[in-house]
């Protein structure tokens, strides 16, 4: 039980740093800079926690900021919370405003994601991605035993709940607070600050999308921060976007 239990906290950390700096901070809004050895290792973290293919991540992604709050938002739950945390998710491909030929260009053109994309078909990229997390696990469970497997398969799934919680949670003007006057519905909550490894810090995110540092004050702990900044020390990072406004 310890074993499982401790697996599961490192893998879960492990992970969710993938989908923060990987997916989001990094492919999404490109906050930094990384060798492409270090990209792919952040975005093989999220993506073996089911978060499915980064050119669909990224894309979507972008739409919401562009589209954030309205109608063409992918995700807002001002039109629904079930298609905010998952209805949004069963479509079978992209709407005719969501486009990554121009509006992910940067990783339309790297091999390997275009392959993770399979031309765009969502139910076929979800179904590889869950096949290639599942053979993970299968990998772990004859190497290292159930106990790792079961723990590993267990943070992914717990994982893959941070941006659907953050979809819904940090859009609801209610449950947070907001430290910048902006016209969504984004707020800051303290606690999918900590689960989502400083992604919690939502309303700042969105005043400063390009920002690799979401935590502001004091209290706002961002932990894929402080490993960005680490990174940037250690060579693995550079042309770190930092918030304009620091440490309120
Ligand atoms: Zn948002
Ligand atoms: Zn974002």
């Amino acid at each position: 039980m310890v074993t499982l239990l401790s697996v599961f906290i490192f893998c879960y950390i492990l992970h969710a740093l993938g989908v923060t700096i990987g997916y989001h901070r990094l492919l999404s809004h490109r906050a930094f800079t990384a060798p492409k050895f270090v990209e792919y290792f952040w975005v093989l973290l999220g993506y073996l926690a089911f978060e499915g293919s980064p050119i669909w991540w990224a894309t979507v992604h972008r739409a919401h900021h562009r589209h954030v709050d309205t109608d063409l938002d992918p995700h807002s739950p001002r039109y629904g919370l079930k298609n905010a945390h998952l209805g949004w998710l069963m479509h079978d491909n992209y709407p005719a405003h969501i486009d990554p030929d121009t509006q992910a260009k940067d990783l339309v053109k790297d091999p390997i994601y275009r392959f993770l994309e399979l031309g765009g078909d969502w139910n076929k990229a979800h179904a590889l991605t869950f096949a290639i997390g599942i053979t993970f696990r299968l990998i772990l469970l004859y190497f290292f035993g159930w106990q790792v497997a079961l723990a590993s398969a267990l943070a992914g799934v717990a994982v893959l709940q941070i941006p659907l919680m953050l979809n819904v949670i940090c859009h609801i003007p209610k449950l947070g607070y907001k430290n910048f006057a902006t016209t969504d519905d984004s707020v800051n909550v303290w606690w999918v600050g900590i689960l989502a490894m400083g992604e919690g810090w939502h309303n700042n995110h969105h005043a400063e999308p390009g920002s690799a540092q979401t935590g502001i004050k004091p209290w706002e702990f961002d932990l894929s921060w402080i490993i960005i900044r680490v990174m940037k020390r250690l060579g693995l990072a550079d042309n770190v976007n930092k918030s304009k406004y620091g440490i309120m």
